[in-house]
């Protein structure tokens, strides 16, 4: 979680992925006298989507998140590997079927059919075990997950390699951003501060996958009004824990649920209580 200063091997950008910064939501066309198809296409788009009231009055999906999973620490931040299998097993026999951020952003935007009882299940801070425990359990149980990456660490000591998060994506999970250094969103005040957290280590991390990476999470959790409207302009949909969620910016300030060491039961109870209110 600290950040090491000493760590971040600039390289020269592709700009593969310049053009994806801005989320469809924000498409204008420049021309509007001669229009092709896919700009009607978008056009009708824009034209369907939900207002915000609309989409604060949709039901929330739950949505968990993980962060340490190992043996031997005893803070509401890390559970048991025991403990993430039983969470994993009590989902899949109570019905629950993972849902990707895409499909959740289709519901509350476009009213997108969902399963019936959805779940997102999401980690943060880019941990090794998150490819050597998480994905492999879920895996069994038919879940795909999301991986909130904070990408100084790559390649380091206890968490992912480059080819892990590959490998990851490649079996159908979402790789998300986290920040690059973990810095708190409240600082992004300063453009510096959101090039060098947000913008250049998205791209690489966009490069290094071969797709958009479209979804955030912000550093513990926190931001505020500003931050939130910002990340409009770099993120389809980005992810809060024990705040509010921002009525005018919903989608930038969707809730999320820490998933500590319970009893599966437990863990039922405190995801029905917590996403049934706002
Ligand atoms: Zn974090």
């Amino acid at each position: 979680m600290k950040a090491n200063n000493l760590f971040f091997p600039f390289l020269m950008l592709f700009l593969l992925f310049g053009s994806c910064n801005k989320p469809i939501q924000n498409a204008k066309t420049q021309n509007d006298s001669i229009e092709n198809p896919a700009d009607q296409e978008v056009h009708a788009m824009e034209e369907s989507r939900n207002t915000t009231t609309e989409i604060l009055a949709k039901k929330q999906v739950p949505i968990l998140c993980y962060h340490r999973i190992e043996y031997g620490r005893n803070d509401e931040y890390t559970v048991t590997p025991a403990t993430f299998e039983a969470h994993m097993k009590i989902l899949a026999d109570s019905g629950f079927r993972s849902i990707n951020p895409g499909q959740l952003y289709d519901y509350l935007v476009f009213n997108k059919e969902i399963p019936e009882k959805p779940v997102i299940i999401s980690f943060d801070d880019s941990r090794v075990e998150h490819a050597t425990i998480a994905a492999p359990v879920m895996e069994k149980y038919g879940f795909r997950g999301v991986f909130f990456l904070m990408t100084i660490t790559h390649n380091k000591k206890n968490y992912m390699t480059d080819e892990q998060i590959i490998n990851l994506s490649k079996a159908g999970h979402t790789i998300g951003f986290h920040s690059w250094d973990h810095t708190r969103a409240t600082k992004y005040d300063i453009d510096s501060i959101v090039k060098q957290n947000v913008i250049e280590p998205k791209k690489k991390l966009e490069e290094m996958i071969g797709m958009p990476v479209e979804y955030f999470a912000y550093p513990y959790g926190l931001t505020n009004e500003k931050t939130t409207a910002n990340m409009d302009n770099y993120f389809k949909m980005s992810f809060i824990l024990s705040m509010k969620q921002d009525t005018i910016n919903p989608l930038q300030s969707v809730r999320r649920m820490i998933a500590p060491e319970w009893k599966p039961q437990s863990l039922l109870r405190a995801m029905e209580k917590t996403f049934s209110r706002r």
